[in-house]
């Protein structure tokens, strides 16, 4: 039943920092460039387009030219402030080529909890959304701290996009990563891996095959885009993980293509519910 999904109209799209960034540390300009192409054009085809970027981090680290990430709190939120700017400015570029604006909207965990403050969020993206901007989220790396009284943390990109798809009530998370789909164990570890194409709940039996942490610059590797998963299906909505390396398949996904795997009820995949 995937035809179905030509019919989602509102669309979150997360990328991780593995697609962002090859793994010497350069930035992947030709996948950010075909990314805002993608966007753009769905955005142009009539598509509310939200995206959700990770590498905040990694750009900084690459712009100040640093061979390794630091480890202290402090220096990372201090890269990840000018790594932010940066690729923000990088995104703008691409985007503008294509008749696009973006706008940036950085998010701590304890905005969405508090209802004023989530209702504000979500009457800006509205007001983006109806001026055809798109908006570009991440956490707010700067200010957001782990801390039991005042959680501000989202923990992951993974879990924020879901949060974000969970907010704004969109149609379909479009998870973009550096591998196809999720595999029944870890294919860059066993070659012989099979894909799932189609997942209608999250079992502990499918959390098992979800391994360790994933690359190097990628975050929490499957066992949050599981999570991610389990929050979309929860709140009724549809996600597919696929691989961000060549962005114009976001087009064959929308076209009801069975590419990476899907996330979906029972009863989407049966054609019994419209969102
Ligand atoms: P991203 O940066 O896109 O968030 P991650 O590096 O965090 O990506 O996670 C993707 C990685 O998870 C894959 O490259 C792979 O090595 C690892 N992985 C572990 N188990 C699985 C599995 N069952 N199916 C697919 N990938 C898996």
């Amino acid at each position: 039943m995937r035809t179905s999904l030509k019919n989602c109209k509102r669309i979150v799209i997360k990328v991780g920092t593995s697609t962002l960034m090859y793994p010497n540390g350069n930035i992947n300009l030709r996948t950010i460039e075909k990314l805002a192409m993608v966007l753009s054009d769905l955005s142009n085809e009539g598509k509310e387009v939200v995206l959700v970027s990770s590498g905040a981090i990694g750009v900084g680290c690459h712009k100040l030219q640093l061979a390794t990430r630091p480890t202290t709190i402090p220096e990372q939120q201090a890269i990840a402030a000018v790594g932010q700017s940066e690729l923000m400015h990088i995104y703008s570029k691409f985007f503008g080529e294509y008749g696009h604006t973006v706008g940036q909207i950085l998010l701590t965990r304890d905005v969405i909890d508090y209802p004023v403050s989530r209702k504000n969020v979500i009457n800006t993206f509205n007001k983006l959304l109806e001026n055809e901007i798109v908006p570009i989220v991440n956490e707010n790396d700067t200010v957001a701290i782990e801390e039991i009284e005042h959680l501000t943390k989202f923990g992951d990109n993974d879990r924020l996009s879901a949060i974000v798809a969970e907010v704004i009530q969109a149609d379909l998370l479009i998870m973009l990563s550096d591998i196809d789909g999720f595999y029944d164990s870890n294919p860059n570890e066993n070659p012989e891996s099979t894909m799932f194409t189609e997942i209608n709940q999250i079992t502990p039996e499918l959390q098992a095959l979800a391994g360790g942490k994933g690359s190097e610059f990628g975050t929490g590797g499957m066992l949050t885009k599981l999570a991610a998963a389990e929050r979309v299906l929860k709140n009724g909505g549809k996600m597919v993980l696929t691989n961000g390396n060549n962005p114009s398949t976001i087009f064959d996904i929308m076209n009801g293509d069975s590419i990476g795997t899907l996330f979906a009820t029972k009863d989407f995949v049966k054609g019994e519910t419209g969102r």
